[in-house]
């Protein structure tokens, strides 16, 4: 299998294979739901706070394992996911039908609006759950750092947008340059072990996917709920 750029087509076909199937009716029904249904269900789904809800009983668990063990730990750290885990995309994706497109400039107004452009304009809101777990981290003397597939280019922008919306982040780790890997897991499970070899002892990590969690270096993971993209 060739390897995967984080920047590639393939990342826009996935997330619209993953429109076309994600509906149970796939499986149920034994038909293909039309993109439409799908994309009003994923509607649905975030415009009524069935989403929220979702998210926020998993970073309740978070933050009460946050509270059991940063008292119980040398160096005790977390490490967050950017996006959909601590920063909202979803005005990018919506404008979109909910599709996932990488490349290109963002038009908010009309579509399509590409995540990267959209990231570069720093105007993604914090996820209150997050934030919140965030700042209880702070208040217990607890570093939080944020690993993201986001490319290098970003930096500024990103670490901008998460101190506006109140975040204070002990490290944020980017792509490298020109780098790609087959799966995030390759590059975030040895980020996370950078940072336990500094000493840290990672309480817990938290991410939309499973390839920010995978790979080990943390001693229990979150897994937040997406009803939009994959990322392998
Ligand atoms: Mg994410």
């Amino acid at each position: 299998m060739r390897p995967l750029r984080f920047d590639d087509r393939a990342h826009t076909r996935a997330a619209i294979l993953a429109l076309v199937c994600c509906a149970a009716a796939c499986a149920s029904s034994g038909t293909v739901p039309t993109l439409f249904d799908t994309q009003a269900r994923i509607e649905r789904y975030i415009s009524s706070g069935e989403y929220d809800k979702d998210f926020a009983a998993v970073v309740r668990r978070a933050r009460s394992y946050l509270e059991t063990r940063a008292p119980a730990v040398t160096r005790p750290a977390i490490v967050l996911d950017i996006d959909e885990t601590s920063l909202s995309n979803w005005p990018a994706y919506r404008v979109n039908g909910w599709a996932r497109i990488t490349t290109g400039p963002c038009d908010l107004e009309r579509g399509p609006c590409g995540v990267r452009a959209w990231q570069a304009m720093a105007a993604s809101k914090a996820l209150p759950p997050t934030l919140d777990l965030a700042k209880r981290a702070d208040a217990l003397g607890v570093a939080v750092f944020f690993i993201t597939g986001r490319p290098p280019e970003l930096r500024e922008a990103t670490e901008r947008n998460l101190r506006q919306e109140g975040y204070r982040p002990a490290g944020v780790v980017l792509l490298p340059p020109g780098a790609t890997f087959k799966s995030a897991v390759d590059f975030k499970a040895p980020e996370r072990r950078k940072i336990a070899e500094q000493g840290y002892t990672i309480i817990l990590s938290m991410g939309d996917q499973a390839s920010d969690l995978d790979g080990g270096y943390a001693e229990k993971t979150f897994k937040l709920p997406n009803p939009v993209y994959f990322l392998p």
